[in-house]
């Protein structure tokens, strides 16, 4: 779709205003993260704008994460932009390698690529953290920042609340050419955590908390997944974040409406940090959008986690899962994920997008291309008592076909037989029939889809009354495609495997895994919101062809809904479903 088709929004507006005044136009990029002067001699850069997504590699990536990544690399495939795969890893204790390849594989997977003219756009944080010990030694130098020494109770307490201004640390006033030493120290490893910590140095009485001499620098005696022991001074997120847009040459930062008290810090940092010849300009500026809540799930890498560690799912890949790799298993397609992100939108205001949202961008995209094909999910058997008087023998199989798709014809045909004895589902059979049922009952006529009309003659019970076998006559020369099909006219189509010849199957049928909208609304343990029957394995029936379906093809299962061959569990001869999801409107007839 071109740019100028697609919904405007305040981003867009954003981007456009810029490309009109060339707010960016002069820049120059060296091909790779660097300071003002690295990019001073680097090529006047092609990219009109730049974007980044920046995970912390510290869990799997969900459907939140999704949005991010459709909307920033989105916005840089519209407008002439490269789109940057930042890892935020500046926080040694919770990232794992691990992490970082389950995330470049599900942002390929999403269809985006940070590959551009050959030059790889995939950078870490970690990569620069020479860099940010370089800009904090400026600012110290500058007068614009301080090594701490107070305790973290005394910090907290001289923090200030929101209704009260804070109180100035004793050392805020030492001279920068002590604090350059102790930071110096702090790095050299001679301090322990927590003894001190370097602080910006703003406004304690500021009314955004945030510009309370917020901490810049911490001391972890922590084993980083890239840098080793290398350092043992960590920069803090706010501190490392802006930095890093302007080493990456990022032209809007796009992040979630928690980061909104945080801009004035962004734009104080950089502001400092480019008069002071560090980073290039013009510098990044960040603009916020409301994050996803999606209905019925949670959104937090934290409580995914807590799902996966305490075993109320099989583990991040379980298709009761709004990771991506839940969600890939579950049966989405990229496609469907980008389908859905742009149907939301953006905007400035927080609120819930209901979880059938979701579930109907899957069914427009898997409706145009998943092939279809009969399962008996309930199986009852029905016996056809004449089939050796029409066809001669009870071992006959009497071939039937139907289209693959039944609105693109060039999918082809699918064949299967029909046979004695089939399997129907046990709802389409009622010996007393309520009002309105045009299913089998004796004495009626329902048409098997693809192949014959058939009148009811009864059924046999067990000891206990329950039916376990329909009996029924076939009417000769009805069958569907041929000049008698339409002779007999019937009110009620019934699905069917062959009995003898369908596949045996294990589907999955899936329910929400929250029974809440919102698990975790009104301070409720997110927990006990858990739906118990979010998962119901079944076995059944199957036309035949599809017990060597690859893993990962998908089927619309007629009048259930959309399947999937599982990625992990199927195999040829020994096939394994998942329910991707229901069709929108339910057999009714
Ligand atoms: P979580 O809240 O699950 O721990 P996070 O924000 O800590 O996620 P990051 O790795 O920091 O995860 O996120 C990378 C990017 O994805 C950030 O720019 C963040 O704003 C964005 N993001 C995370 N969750 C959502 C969401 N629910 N909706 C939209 N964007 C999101
Ligand atoms: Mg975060």
């Amino acid at each position: 779709m071109d740019s100028t088709e697609k919904p405007s929004n305040f981003l867009r507006q954003i981007i456009e205003r810029d490309l009109a005044q060339g707010t960016y136009a002069n820049r120059r990029f060296a091909g790779h993260p660097a300071d003002a002067a690295g990019h001073a001699a680097g090529q006047p850069d092609a990219a009109r704008i730049r974007t980044r997504f920046p995970p912390e590699p510290n869990g799997y990536l969900h459907i939140g994460h999704a949005k991010s990544i459709c909307l920033n690399f989105g916005l840089a495939q519209d407008y002439g932009g490269v789109c940057h795969l930042r890892f935020d890893d500046t926080n040694p204790e919770k990232e794992e390698q691990e992490y970082v390849d389950a995330i470049v594989e599900m942002v390929r997977w999403l269809g985006f690529d940070w590959n551009v003219g050959g030059v790889s756009h995939l950078f870490y944080a970690s990569d620069d953290f020479d860099f940010m010990y370089r800009c904090a030694c400026a600012l110290i130098e500058d007068g614009l920042a301080y090594v701490d020494e107070q305790g973290a109770d005394d910090m907290r307490r001289n923090r200030g609340t929101l209704t009260e201004p804070g109180v100035d640390s004793p050392w805020r006033d030492r001279l920068a050419a002590e604090s350059l030493e102790r930071f110096e120290q702090m790095r050299a490893g001679e301090h322990p955590e927590g003894s001190m910590v370097l602080r910006a140095k703003i406004d304690m009485a500021s009314p955004n908390i945030n510009l309370r001499d917020p901490v810049i620098y911490r001391i972890r005696f922590a084993h980083h997944h890239r840098t080793g022991d290398t350092w043992c001074i960590y920069p803090m997120y706010t501190f490392a974040h802006p930095i890093e847009d302007a080493m990456e040459c990022i032209t809007h930062s796009i992040c979630t409406l928690e980061f909104e008290d945080q801009r004035p810090f962004y734009d104080w940092l950089l502001d400092h940090l480019v008069r002071l010849g560090l980073v290039a300009s013009p510098r990044p500026h960040q603009y916020e959008f409301a994050r996803l809540n999606l209905t019925y799930v949670v959104t937090s890498k934290r409580r995914l986690a807590q799902l996966v560690a305490e075993g109320h799912v099989d583990g991040w890949d379980d298709p009761r899962m709004p990771t991506l790799v839940g969600l890939r298993r579950r049966g989405y397609t990229p496609e469907s994920l980008r389908l859905f992100a742009e149907r939301i939108g953006v905007s400035k205001a927080d609120s819930w997008i209901d979880y059938s949202v979701l579930e109907q961008a899957l069914r427009d995209d898997l409706d145009t291309r998943a092939p279809r094909a009969m399962a008996v999910l309930d199986p009852l058997e029905l016996q056809l008592t004449n089939w050796a008087e029409v066809f001669g023998s009870t071992a006959h199989a009497e071939p039937c076909s139907a289209p693959a798709h039944p609105a693109r014809p060039e999918m082809g045909r699918r064949s299967f037989d029909l046979t004695a004895r089939v399997w129907i589902e046990r709802e389409d059979f009622k010996e007393a029939p309520p009002k309105g049922y045009h299913r089998l009952t004796p004495g009626g006529l329902v048409r098997l889809k693809y192949g014959y009309v058939v009148r009811c003659t009864g059924c046999e019970k067990d000891a206990e009354g329950r039916v376990v076998k329909v009996l029924a006559e076939l009417l000769p020369d009805t069958k569907s495609g041929t000049s008698g099909a339409d002779a007999v006219k019937v009110k009620g189509v019934i699905t069917w495997v062959s009995a003898s010849l369908g596949a045996a199957a294990q589907v999955r049928l899936f329910d929400r895994l929250f029974a809440q909208a919102q698990p975790d609304a009104g301070g409720r343990d997110f927990l006990s919101a858990l739906n118990p029957r979010s998962r119901q394995t079944v076995q059944v029936y199957v036309e035949p062809a599809l017990a060597g379906a690859p893993a990962g093809a998908w089927f619309q299962f007629e009048r259930h809904g959309y399947f999937v061959a599982d990625r992990i569990d199927h195999a040829p001869g020994r096939p394994v479903f998942n329910r991707t999801t229901t069709l929108k409107d339910s057999w009714g007839r």
